[in-house]
């Protein structure tokens, strides 16, 4: 049996894989099982940040194995708390707890804004108010959390204490809090999974003042759009709010498993011990390889991934084939007159890997692309957005 069919049998089947073995890479070029080179412009969603087996990213993961690979929660070690000195400077929160992945970064977030709310309002304070056409996670809490229908169903029933609202509904948000105890509100900044759709600055901003003036805590998932991805080192950022926590993951560590969720002013000591744990999080590994990440994701770095942005705006937008295009920074989603798994699938055949999200083409290159790299990327798919249907 091939790598494929092995897969195949032993794998379960929750994902549809193309046919396509990948075996090594460098950079934002990757190769397959038959030597096939691809430009990445997907970094396994959004994860590597500095693309692969960049040299000083493997370094500092070199470095840390040789020293420590895991340590349990019962003692300090160095890159986790050095990591979380870091993301604080850069985000202007308070204190962080660390996990393995964005839904359980999520389910942190939801359990500060819970406790919060319950120890201030009571405890029948616990409704979260989160978007329709969110994505928020696979565990049943973040399924919840979740706005959208189609990964509900199956599933239920998840868990309680979850209310909806479209994006741009400030009455209707309004509305819920007039009606029911809310105990958070989760936001992404721009709806990845739900088609790169940004939130307009004006409900964003509205959605602040409506928090604040209510004293909930203001939840941003920056999961997918943290660390560098829309241009700013956290997408809430671009418009001038400071939220009450932030969950992230995905692109933090480079490539390896970590989530963080981050608490600012109002829940900075929400946490007492035993309030929440993870065996793997704050692992040394993982955060010696995500303060390389930050680190490097300085106003240069995010100038350059600004200047990428416009590029690929500028080449697309209005292009032949192309409805719009949506994003910020290098997470950008284009809607395609061709449907976009023929457009992906066309691109593939001519060494381009590119994402979907909802009926979209998605792209999530890694930050530091060379621009000649992205170019020849580019032409591609404008090339493919381009043909007769
Ligand atoms: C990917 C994603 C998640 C889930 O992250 P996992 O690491 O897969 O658990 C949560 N929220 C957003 C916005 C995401 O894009």
């Amino acid at each position: 049996m091939g790598i494929k069919e092995t897969d195949q049998k032993y794998i379960a089947g929750t994902y549809n894989r193309f046919p396509v073995e990948i075996t090594h890479g460098k950079g934002s070029l990757v190769y397959d099982e038959n030597g096939k080179e691809y430009i990445d412009m997907g970094s396994g969603i959004g994860v590597t940040a500095f693309g692969i087996a960049d040299d000083i990213w493997q370094q500092a993961v070199i470095d840390q194995i040789g020293k420590v690979q895991h340590m349990s929660n019962l003692y300090y070690t160095e890159p986790c708390a050095l990591l979380a000195e870091k993301l604080c400077e850069k985000s202007g929160m308070k204190k962080v707890f660390f996990c393995n992945s964005g839904a359980e970064a999520n389910e942190c977030a939801i359990k500060a804004a819970r406790k919060y709310s319950a120890e201030k309002k009571g405890g029948d304070c616990f409704t979260i108010v989160t978007l329709i056409n969110s994505f928020h996670g696979r565990t049943l809490t973040t399924l919840a959390a979740t706005g959208q229908e189609q990964f509900h169903k199956l599933f239920t029933p998840l868990t309680p204490g979850f209310a909806y609202v479209a994006a741009g509904d400030v009455d209707g948000l309004k509305q819920i809090i007039a009606d029911t105890k809310v105990a958070g509100i989760m936001i992404e900044c721009v709806q990845g999974e739900g088609g790169v759709v940004p939130l307009t600055e004006e409900f964003v901003k509205a959605v602040d003042a409506i928090a604040k003036e209510n004293d909930i805590p203001l939840i941003v998932d920056e999961v997918q759009t943290g660390n560098g991805r829309t241009g700013k080192f956290y997408s809430y950022m671009h418009f001038g709010i400071q939220p009450d926590i932030v969950s992230t993951a995905k692109g933090l560590a480079g490539g390896l498993p970590i989530g963080a969720t981050l608490l600012g002013e109002k829940v900075e000591n929400i946490f007492a011990a035993g309030d929440n744990g993870s065996t793997f999080g704050g692992n040394p590994v993982s955060c010696a390889a995500a303060l390389s990440v930050v680190s490097r994701i300085d106003d240069a770095l995010l100038d350059e991934v600004a200047e990428k942005s416009v590029y690929i705006f500028s080449e697309l937008e209005n292009a032949k084939g192309v409805e719009s295009v949506t994003g910020k920074g290098l997470m950008i989603g284009i809607k395609t007159v061709r449907p976009a798994a023929d457009v992906l699938k066309d691109c593939m055949a001519e060494g381009v890997l590119c994402l979907t999200a909802k009926d979209k083409i998605r792209l999530l290159p890694a930050l530091n692309i060379p621009m000649d790299v992205l170019k020849k990327a580019v032409a591609v798919i404008k090339e493919q957005a381009g043909k007769e249907a």
